[in-house]
Parts: C-alpha cells; sequence; structure tokens
C-alpha cells in the first residue's frame, strides 16, 4: 500500500502518470501523518456511516475514511485523477468515485441510490475556492446528512462558525447558524499540505440540525433579507437593507422600529430572531404601503 503522506512517494506516483498539480482545482495534499485519522475521528465514522468526499485528489483521506466507513463517495472535477486512485485505492472495494463538479451533482439523488439504510456524513479537505458554494449547498438542499467535517482556510473557518451578534459575524455566519450548529475543531499548518498553501487552514465540523435555528414567515424573503443587511458592511443595517432590496429607507425605518430595534443598529448586532422578526415587519410595512 503506497504511503500518500509521503512525499517522494507522491513525486514517483505523479511523475509516473505525468501529473502536474492543478491550483486552478485548489490541489494542495495532506502530507502531515497525523492529520486525516484526526479529521476521520473527529467525525465519529463507523461502519453505520456513508461517507461523501469532495475532492479525493490522490485519495490519502479517501483511505482513512474507507477504512472505517461502510462506504465512501469521492466526488472529483479533475479527471486526470482516475488513474492515480485506481491505482492508490485499489485494496478497497467500498470507495465509489463520480468524476463531476461537485456544485453540479445531484446530491439528493447520490444519497438515495448509494446509502440508502445508512447514517450520512460529509468528510473532506475542501478546495478553498469554493468553500462557500459547497456548504451552502450541503446546507441549503436539506440533505438527509448528519454533519460536514472539512478542512478550510482559518479565516473561512472563523467567519463560518462566528456567532450571529458578533463582530466577526457575516452573511455565511447567519446562514450556517440557521442549519447546523458549526464549531471549529483545530487548526493545521501550511507545512502539513503538499504543496504548502500560503495560508494557515482549520477543520471545522457543521452538525446539521433537524430544523432550523428559527422559523421564517417565507425562508427565501428572509435569506435576500439577510443578504442585503451584510451587502455593505459598514453600513448601518438600515442602508443596506433598503439598497440591498431596493426598497425605501423609511419603510426599512419603520420595520426596524415595529421589530423594536434601534433605527442605528449594525447588521452583526442582529440575531437570527431579530432578523425572522424584521423580514416579518418589512412584509407587513410594504402591504401597509399598498392600501
Ligand atoms: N483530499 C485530498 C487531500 O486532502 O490531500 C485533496 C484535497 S485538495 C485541497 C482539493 C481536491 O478537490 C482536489 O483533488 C481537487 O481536484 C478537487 N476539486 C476541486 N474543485 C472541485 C470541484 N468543483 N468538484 C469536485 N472536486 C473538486
Amino acid at each position: 500500500m503506497p504511503n500518500l503522506t509521503d512525499i517522494s512517494t507522491i513525486r514517483d506516483l505523479c511523475q509516473r502518470h505525468n501529473f502536474a498539480l492543478s491550483k486552478g482545482f485548489g490541489q494542495n495534499f495532506i502530507v502531515n501523518p497525523g492529520i486525516c485519522p484526526k479529521i476521520v475521528e473527529a467525525a465519529g465514522i463507523n461502519e453505520e456511516f456513508g461517507v461523501i468526499e469532495i475532492g479525493p485528489g490522490i485519495g490519502v483521506l479517501t483511505k482513512e475514511l474507507a477504512q472505517r466507513a461502510k462506504k465512501v463517495v469521492a466526488i472529483e472535477v479533475d479527471q486526470r485523477l482516475p488513474a492515480l486512485l485506481s491505482e492508490t485505492l485499489a485494496e478497497f472495494d467500498n470507495i465509489e468515485l463520480v468524476m463531476q463538479d461537485v456544485l453540479k451533482v445531484d446530491l439528493q439523488a447520490l444519497i438515495a441510490e448509494k446509502f440508502a439504510g445508512l447514517r450520512v456524513a460529509v468528510c473532506a479537505n475542501l478546495p478553498y475556492y469554493i468553500t462557500s458554494p459547497i456548504l451552502m449547498r450541503l446546507l441549503e438542499e436539506k440533505l438527509p446528512i448528519e454533519h460536514i467535517t472539512v478542512m478550510v482556510q482559518k479565516e473561512a473557518a472563523s467567519r463560518i462558525c462566528a456567532a450571529p451578534a458578533t463582530r466577526e459575524a457575516g452573511a455565511i455566519s447567519y446562514a450556517v447558524a440557521y442549519y447546523s450548529q458549526p464549531q471549529l475543531l483545530f487548526t493545521v499548518q501550511p507545512g502539513s499540505f503538499f504543496p504548502p498553501p500560503k495560508v494557515t487552514s482549520a477543520v471545522i465540523q457543521l452538525q446539521v440540525r433537524k430544523e432550523p435555528a428559527v422559523q421564517p414567515r417565507d425562508e427565501k424573503a428572509y435569506f435576500a433579507l439577510v443578504r442585503a443587511a451584510f451587502s455593505q458592511r459598514r453600513k448601518t443595517a438600515a442602508n443596506s437593507i433598503s439598497s440591498g432590496l431596493g426598497i425605501s429607507k423609511d419603510l426599512v425605518l419603520a420595520a426596524l422600529q415595529q421589530a423594536g430595534l434601534s433605527p442605528t443598529v449594525r447588521p452583526e448586532q442582529l440575531t437570527l430572531e431579530d432578523l425572522c422578526r424584521l423580514e416579518q415587519c418589512i412584509a407587513q410595512q410594504k402591504a401597509g404601503d399598498k392600501e
């Protein structure tokens, strides 16, 4: 079994397959032997689980997952990798490779087809350039996933895990907290990867909620409000919401007052409940305007 955390083994594998790592696909492979076991351990993966891995690369984390899970479905976009993976993962019969862009895969159908009767988790060292779109897809589609344990850029990890109504919170923190309970598990230094990225990384875990943290009147309108509130970070919520939603500032101020919120409140001071109430009040103010 090739040692995939050994750099000379990786170089030899890449050379034999005429494979050059792609920066564009965010290819930084884990070479610190302690990291993959730590991720899989933290995810609590065992025989009861079917695991979706996003971006197996040459299979270092895939192997670790396959040793513990019932089944692993690894989704990879780089069409050059199956040749390498069929060599590095040859000994496993519980790994299936899906060669597609993860943002285009029908995940609902994939889970129903591949993981019937299994608990489902996501575990991955994500391609950092699409961290938010991947997490938002996994959460918004309300998939039957128990938890998501992923390596991301440390800065992104802090933003994703920031509690609403704290200074670090941004639109993504509100979306993540709506669908899940996030936690930053541990940081990982650049030297743990080949090639080393310029940034520090962190492993985060999102425990997916069975029900969203709050129940807005209209989920679509609620998220439009969240996006608008955070569209211009240095402005007050009233200004951002007014320009983001294309409604008058007077209407937003009336809604803020109705919701019991200050006219100068900053978006990052709002809780999920505040935003829920505010969305409802904006809808009522709009209806009142039409009368
Ligand atoms: N899991 C490996 C590891 O930890 O060493 C590789 C992780 S590397 C950071 C990210 C992986 O995601 C690469 O294999 C890359 O080709 C793949 N990838 C990039 N964009 C993708 C996409 N849109 N869909 C699926 N996989 C993608």
